[in-house]
């Protein structure tokens, strides 16, 4: 295993520990990683003896890099430009009911390894010169790394009901690595479940970040339906499950039509709110789903209803709440409307409308409308990108033509007021909204000129006296 050892660091760490006489591991994911060839920036060094002094000689030898210390855990961490390097003591866990926290104490190598999640995980690699490289995998963690499988070194039971982390991290690693968990650890989540209560919403959030960014997040969605997790952390995905049948008409799962968009957003952009609103677009519809006799299946407004869900699963989820949310929100709100165009005639204004309503987001709009095209009728499919292609066209030609994309008003309230001789108030936004709507309805050209002759013509209606006139 020295290749995995090839950098300078591991020499440093390796004379340091000998001339010390302490034993030292590099070990856990930064091996998996090195293993699958995946590239990592932390590195965690095991030793058995003292953690914090041994860091302490390395960041001295490397030229005085500071040491950051964790006392109460036994923990010290320093930064090359490269890696993040945290070092500690082997150590020995055990676990009380009530908290994912547990009493630590000092250990042999082994103890360390086995208190470890997965034995992917709990691999480590020696770093004293008479063993260098030596491999260290006492629960056939290299077997299960080739078998593309999660296992846990003890019982899946007790190391899930331990510590529930693990049960997001085996669904976040099985989704990353495309990975399988094996059985008895799917029962055991299954029958843990519960217990993710005691994890803070923080960390959850943190491995549905992973789990989000994955290549194929749906893998993650689909075992955490499974589990029975997704019921607990985002009830409102899990109640797109299923379908009903009435009269001979039934409609799709929207469940699995939403992970599906989800796959399909992934494999054109890596924006994390992007991916969220493919999950998150159609969940408004169990609560607006309704069936009537002439029209079958319908989920009337679930894109205005669904945006207004949002807020509180954010908060909920402790996602970010400012632009982020407004963002996906908007794409919530907005998904329908490019379809609605590209079935229908698209006329100008219609598409001047869209490109107002969705700004510099529009771009992002079409990859999410484009993959919401989840038919299994091939011809349906084409036709609709087809369309779409022409909606893309058109939504150039307008914008260049009338740049609405970020629309500023051609006249400001300070020319309203100065041309009219008249205070802040109402007349400022009646005259303002109405040159808006005429540019978005085509009626007159976003420019200067326009927009004031129009604002002349409306003051006049609104009975107002000209005191200056910029024109003429
Ligand atoms: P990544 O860095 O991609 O999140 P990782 O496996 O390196 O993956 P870390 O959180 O960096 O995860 O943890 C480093 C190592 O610590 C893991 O490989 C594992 O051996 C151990 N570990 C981390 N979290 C837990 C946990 N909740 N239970 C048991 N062992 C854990
Ligand atoms: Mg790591």
């Amino acid at each position: 295993m020295d290749k995995y050892l090839n950098k300078h660091i591991f020499k440093i760490i390796s004379d340091i520990a000998d001339s010390e006489k302490i034993a030292c591991f590099v070990i856990g994911g930064y091996v998996r990683d090195a293993l699958l060839n995946r590239p990592s920036k932390d590195i965690d060094i095991v030793v058995t003896g003292d953690g914090i002094s041994l860091a302490k000689k390395v960041a001295k030898k490397l030229g005085n890099t500071k040491v950051t210390v964790f006392k109460n855990f036994g923990t010290a961490m320093l930064k090359t430009p490269e890696y993040e390097i945290e070092f500690v003591g082997a150590r020995k866990e055990s676990y009380n009911f009530d908290s994912r926290k547990p009493v630590v104490e000092d250990g042999t190598l082994e103890d360390d390894q086995r208190r470890r999640d997965f034995t992917i995980n709990a691999l480590a690699i020696s770093l004293n010169k008479e063993t260098y490289g030596k491999l260290i995998d006492p629960f056939n963690g290299v077997s299960d790394l080739k078998s593309k499988l999660l296992r846990t070194p003890l019982t899946p039971d007790q190391t899930y009901s331990d510590d529930p982390l693990r049960m997001m991290r085996a669904i976040r690693f099985a989704t990353q690595l495309n990975f399988e968990i094996e059985t008895d650890s799917l029962q055991a989540i299954n029958k843990n479940k519960d217990r993710i209560k005691i994890v803070s919403q923080e960390r959850i959030s943190e491995e549905l970040k992973k789990i989000m960014l994955s290549e194929k997040p749906s893998k993650g969605f689909l075992l955490l339906e499974k589990t029975g997790l997704l019921k607990i952390i985002l009830p409102e995905v899990d109640e797109m499950k299923g379908y009903d049948i009435k009269d001979g008409q039934g409609h799709k799962d929207n469940f699995l039509h939403s992970i599906k968009v989800l796959d399909n957003v992934a494999k054109n952009t890596k924006n994390e709110w992007l991916r969220w609103a493919a999950l998150l677009h159609d969940i408004g519809k169990p609560r607006t789903k309704k069936f009537q006799a002439d029209q079958g299946w319908t989920f009337h407004a679930h894109d205005y209803l669904g945006a207004k869900m949002l807020p509180s699963i954010f908060r909920r989820l402790k996602l970010p709440l400012g632009p982020h949310l407004k963002y996906v929100q908007k794409l919530v709100a907005l998904h329908l409307r490019p379809i609605v165009l590209a079935q229908e005639q698209v006329t100008d204004s219609a598409v001047r409308r869209l490109l107002f309503e969705a700004g510099d987001d529009i771009d992002d709009l079409m990859t999410l409308c484009e993959a919401d095209i989840t038919s299994k009728n091939d011809e349906k499919v084409k036709r609709y990108l087809k369309n779409f292609k022409l909606v893309r066209k058109k939504l150039k030609e307008i914008e260049e033509q009338d740049a609405v994309r970020n629309f500023q008003p051609p006249v400001t309230g300070e020319i309203i007021m100065e041309t009219f001789g008249i205070g802040p108030g109402r007349e400022i936004g009646v005259i303002k909204n109405r040159i808006k709507e005429s540019i978005l309805d085509g009626d007159i050209r976003n420019n200067f000129k326009e927009a004031y002759q129009l604002m002349l013509k409306i003051g006049d209606e609104l009975g107002l006296t000209l005191k200056s006139n910029k024109i003429n």
